[in-house]
């Protein structure tokens, strides 16, 4: 069963809500024009983002992190993006040499080892490249939504991150059937992941599909604490310089 079957609902409220979230991503452009990037993790709230941002023709760079242990699904939609919509999609890798580095003192598995291994990876594949796609960016746009976990129930639409940008979350107040009905909608297109019951996608080694009544982020390093499980990206009090590449 497709993801659009099981999750798309119109609901009401869902029109004023997309035009919410297209004035938020408006006054971000105007007000942020040297350079404001949207940071997509190719999962379907990002997915709607870059369509909205493609068809309101908003000057906002689409960058996206590539770990190096994406599913291949993940990664085909790079150039779905491109060729759908007309536009270059900025990719950010991590360093090579520290990948070599830690993979050989610490093995191939070293997320299921240690929280604090786990970090060091997310450190070193997400947010040492997150890093350089921001420099020089006065904001950035996110995906996050109120729904998807306790931790993220007060998101705001907009918030200084650690460094003093402004991040926005255009579709806070969003709910799951309102993506999966943009997506309909708009012929939007997903990954794959997302018919195989992966609502949140993240790397391979670190995402599980999830079982009827589990939450939402379930199935993102889900052996570990709950509170834990967040990479980094999205912590406030986890700068990027405090949790080193
Ligand atoms: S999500 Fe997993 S594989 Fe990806 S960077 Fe974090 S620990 Fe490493």
């Amino acid at each position: 069963m497709s993801a659009v079957s099981l999750y798309a609902r119109a609901t009401e409220g869902h029109e004023s809500r997309v035009a919410h979230a297209i004035a938020v991503l408006q006054s971000a452009a105007s007000e942020h024009a040297a350079r404001i990037v949207q940071a997509t993790s190719l999962g379907a709230e990002d997915m709607v983002i870059t369509d909205l941002i493609a068809r309101h023709h908003l000057p906002i760079a689409i960058a996206t992190l590539e770990t190096g242990k994406l599913h291949a699904q993940t990664l085909a939609l790079i150039p779905r993006i491109e060729a759908r919509y007309g536009l270059a999609v900025e990719v950010y890798r991590p360093v090579t040499e520290s990948v070599v580095t830690f993979v050989k003192k610490n093995g191939e598995r070293a997320m299921y080892d240690s929280i604090e291994l786990r970090k060091a990876c997310c450190a070193m594949r997400k947010l040492e490249p997150l890093a350089r796609m921001l420099s020089g960016a006065g904001a950035w746009i996110a995906g996050l939504r109120r729904e998807q976990s306790d931790t993220r129930a007060l998101v705001p639409f907009s918030e200084p991150d650690e460094r003093g940008r402004i991040k926005f979350n255009p579709l806070a107040d969003w709910s799951w059937a309102d993506v999966w009905h943009y997506i309909a909608t708009h012929d939007v297109p997903y990954n794959p992941l997302h018919d195989e019951f992966m609502p949140s996608i993240g790397c391979e080694p670190c995402t599980r599909a999830i079982a009827v009544g589990e939450p939402f982020r379930a199935g993102r390093w889900w052996w570990e604490d709950e509170n834990a499980r967040e990479c980094g990206l999205h912590v406030k009090d986890a700068p990027v310089s405090m949790i080193g590449a």
